[in-house]
């Protein structure tokens, strides 16, 4: 039998305009999650996405937005750092955002060099702290680099590690340094034992879960396009992991989105 869908789940990560350029109707997936009482992050992906997102989505006060450039914005053919920094400062001034993100390191697909992506994310560390607004962390294959980063004292920032996936001691420093950590549909997949154990022994206040959607789709779901309605497939998986009740986490997510959204 097919469970209802849960109501007032959070996704904290998702990107609306890529699934529709999968072919997803963005508008009813909106409608859908208005009416379970949904809430959470759209997230930016490049220096000039903001103005169209903030046009896009303003009529849906559940959803949050983040604006930043990731990883690949130092990729060949791209604008210079200088030119995609003042267009992100730019709409940044003109529009409301929730968080700057997603930021980060990226060692799998290893766009430009270690030495530009670290730049590029320093520079909008220096935004975050200028706007007062927390980060979105993406960090594939660089716990070394995160390790250090948030190893410098004092570290002035918190935020969220997006689709966490990486080892116990960067889980237990960015706690530390009061950063939430939000898994993703991959936490479903078999072969990620040592995430699993991991994600069941985390003090509840730091979790967050999230679909990454159009990316990423849980079990069963693998394989298909994902959206934020998914994120029920998780919870339930993520609720089973952790021995407690499907509604007592999502009420515990809820708490800890909100504290965010505070920052
Ligand atoms: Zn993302």
């Amino acid at each position: 039998m097919q469970n209802p869908y849960y109501q007032n789940m959070i996704d904290s990560h998702f990107h609306l305009l890529s699934m529709e350029k999968k072919g997803l109707d963005i508008t009813s997936i909106l409608h859908s999650m208005d009416e379970l009482g949904m809430e959470g992050l759209e997230i930016g992906l490049d220096a000039d996405d903001l103005g169209l997102r903030s046009d896009r989505f303003k009529a849906y006060p559940f959803i949050h937005l983040s604006a930043g450039i990731g990883p690949w914005g130092v990729k060949d053919g791209m604008p210079t750092l200088q030119e995609q920094l003042s267009e992100l400062d730019s709409q940044l001034t003109r529009h409301k955002v929730a968080a700057i993100g997603e930021i980060g390191l990226d060692n799998h697909h290893a766009y430009g060099t270690v030495h530009a992506q670290e730049e590029l994310m320093r520079a909008q560390l220096e935004l975050a702290r200028h706007y007062g607004k927390p980060v979105i962390f993406h960090n594939r294959e660089a716990d070394a680099q995160f390790l250090s980063l948030l190893g410098e004292q004092p570290f002035p920032l918190m935020g969220i590690f997006h689709c966490f996936q990486a080892s116990e001691e960067l889980a237990l420093l960015a706690m530390d340094r009061g950063f939430f950590l939000s898994f993703a549909g991959n936490l479903t997949y078999n072969a990620n034992k040592t995430l699993q154990s991991l994600f069941a022994k985390l003090p509840l206040e730091h979790l967050l879960l999230e679909t990454d959607s159009p990316y990423l789709s849980p079990n069963p779901l693998r394989g298909k396009p994902n959206n934020p309605l998914y994120i029920e497939h998780l919870y339930s998986y993520a609720a089973q992991l952790r021995g407690m009740e499907v509604e007592a986490l999502i009420e515990a997510v809820r708490a800890n989105f909100h504290r965010f959204l505070a920052q």
